[in-house]
């Protein structure tokens, strides 16, 4: 019997045993068997690989915005220059270094410093000038000569204030302007209360009607001696215009009269009384109090009455009487 036993206990163990080895299964299925279905599928790119030849075509060549296309040297000085990438969000493709705005009769109005800003920045302020501004300086009698250039491409936050929300100056989108010269030597002040309001007015109207956000005194505080411009896109074409163009201030009215008249008397009555006394004091201090001399330095002087009160009082006759 316990040979049997054995015999069969042996077989048991063997099947046993045997039945173990399968145990492993569930792995390899789950881990090697995934792994070797990764690579396959990386492996299998070349089937792939015709949709990416036909996605190539439109990355192969860096496409020519048509914006560059358009910008040509007819219309501004404005090479490209290499994109920036950060840090942050900062900086943009499709730069360029606009330097001067190329007028119709081809005289050029520099832009001083030259500033980095995205093609479609540059292009509108080129419009900017050429249709609006440089007829403006026209009907002046007299030509743009420069463009004033407070501020461009800047990598910081809204009016430079840290942790506030990027600033389109940082994403090359900005440009700050104080003021257009002119050719004869004047300028035109776009902040100063001296510029005729006029001239303010159709700059403003111009700026507001092309630009997406236009900022300028009574804005916020931060743009009071300059004209923020800037492209930034909103939803529904939402635009920002907000500069108040303030009076002239008033000629102020001289506060005293430009001739005095010869009537000067009446000022001294009002200093006089503190400075008689010393004056006078000297004089008229043995004989009799003060009062008594003071008059006939001041024969203008109305009131004779008093003094004779006095000389009344003084006298003790008179008081008796
Ligand atoms: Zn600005």
């Amino acid at each position: 019997m316990a040979l049997t036993l054995l015999l069969v206990a042996a077989p048991a163990q063997a099947y046993l045993t045997a039945g173990r080895v399968p145990l492993p299964k569930p792995r390899p299925a789950e881990a090697p068997a995934i792994q070797q279905q990764q690579v396959p599928a990386e492996t299998e790119k070349p089937a792939d690989a015709e949709r990416p030849a036909a996605e190539q075509r439109p990355a192969e060549p860096p496409p020519p915005a048509a914006c560059r296309l358009a910008l040509t040297d007819s219309i501004a000085i404005a090479p490209s220059i290499a994109a920036i990438h950060g840090p942050g969000a900062c900086g943009g493709d499709d730069l360029v270094h606009l330097e001067a705005v190329v007028l119709p009769d081809k005289t050029r109005v520099p832009l001083k410093p030259g500033g980095t800003m995205r093609c479609t920045m540059a292009s509108a302020i080129a419009d900017w000038v050429r249709t609006d501004m440089a007829p403006l300086a026209t009907g002046l009698g007299t030509r743009l000569s420069e463009l004033d250039n407070f501020d461009s491409f800047d990598c910081r936050g809204r009016n430079r204030v840290v942790g506030a929300k990027m600033s389109e100056h940082g994403r090359a989108n900005a440009l700050d302007v104080r003021a257009l010269k002119l050719a004869n030597g004047q300028s035109i002040a776009l902040t100063e209360r001296a510029t005729p309001r006029e001239l303010r007015e159709k700059v403003l109207l111009s700026v507001c009607t092309r630009f997406s956000t236009v900022l300028g005194p009574g804005s916020d505080g931060y743009h009071e001696d300059h004209i923020h411009l800037d492209l930034a896109e909103r939803r529904g074409n939402y635009k920002i215009c907000q500069w108040d163009v303030w009076d002239q201030l008033p000629v102020i009215a001289p506060l005293m009269p430009a001739v005095r008249p010869d009537e000067a008397p009446p000022r001294q009555t009002a200093e006089a009384p503190p400075a008689e006394p010393p004056a006078a004091a000297p004089a008229a201090a043995e004989p009799e109090p003060e009062a008594v001399e003071p008059e006939p330095d001041h024969p203008p002087v109305k009131p004779k009455p008093k003094p004779r009160k006095r000389r009344a009082a003084s006298s003790p006759f008179g008081f008796l009487r």
